[in-house]
């Protein structure tokens, strides 16, 4: 019944539809001169491993966007996880980082990014920093990337691994992304990386007039559906399904006791 759900999503060959149905069962969210900060070396030893990520995880899933292909092809994913999960950092899976959270699995980072239907200098808002990495795809991609997470210590540490290059179109913040970020409002485009069990209406309302959403919204510990939300107008919202995926929950700040 999910594989009905996740084979909807997309024209893959039926090996490769398995393959990416089984990875989505296992997912957990100026004028830019494509960044050549991360653009790795010769000697990355992370290399080719990246390069067959991306030819069979992402190209190979059906990701056709190539300023989303560039940006996985550059961002080192092996910076973004703990020290213990560095030799898997490039398997086409979600991984612990600590604070019962994950860095997203590639392919639903690309299929996510891909779904924003960004262009060059778009403001995006990312509810759910977590690792950093969804982050820095972005920001490789020279968006203006506003980014809320509401666990201190991850805060921290992604703003600590995305210093260094440093990005000069970086705003994070340590706070609940329910609400989203209203100061800085409105956005081109809205990436919840966590699920909530409706769509906060407060990143309805700070969303741009023809810019898009990609939430995934369902029960806490079950599937979800991750949909695309478009802004037709001042109160007008047009949904479309992405298929079935797994995400952390969005939690809430615990409200005064
Ligand atoms: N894009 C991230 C995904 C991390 S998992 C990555 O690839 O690393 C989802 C993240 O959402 C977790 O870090 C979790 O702490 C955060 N989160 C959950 N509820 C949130 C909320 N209400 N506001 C902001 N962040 C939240």
């Amino acid at each position: 019944m999910r594989l009905g759900i996740l084979l909807a999503t997309g024209a893959l060959p039926p090996a490769l539809a398995l393959l990416a149905a089984n990875a989505l069962l296992a997912a957990c969210a100026e004028v830019p001169v494509p960044s050549l900060t991360h653009t790795p070396l010769a000697s990355d030893p992370f290399a080719a491993a990246r390069d067959e990520l991306v030819e069979t995880g992402i190209i190979g899933y059906g990701i056709e966007d190539p300023a989303v292909i560039q940006a996985i092809r550059s961002v080192p994913r092996h910076r973004f996880v703990p020290a213990e999960y560095r030799d898997k950092a490039y398997g086409n899976h979600p991984l612990p980082i600590g604070y019962g959270q994950t860095i997203s699995q590639p392919y639903i980072v690309a299929l996510m990014t891909e779904a924003l239907e960004l262009e060059p200098g778009d403001r995006v808002l990312e509810i759910g920093t977590g690792s950093g990495y969804q982050t820095a795809v972005l920001l490789e991609m020279g968006m203006e990337v506003y980014s809320i997470e509401i666990v201190g210590p991850l805060a921290d540490s992604a703003a600590a691994i995305l210093e260094q290059p440093g990005y000069p179109n970086l705003h994070l913040k340590h706070a609940d992304g329910y609400f989203g970020w209203e100061q800085a409002a409105p956005f081109d485009a809205i990436i919840v990386t966590a699920a909530p069990d409706h769509v906060p209406r407060p990143l309805l309302m700070q969303l741009k007039v023809g810019g898009i959403l990609i939430i995934p919204v369902g029960p806490v510990g079950g599937f979800q559906e991750l949909w695309s939300v478009r802004r037709t107008g001042e109160e007008v919202y047009e949904n479309a399904s992405l298929g079935g995926v797994r995400f952390v929950p969005l939690v809430r700040e615990p409200g005064p006791e």
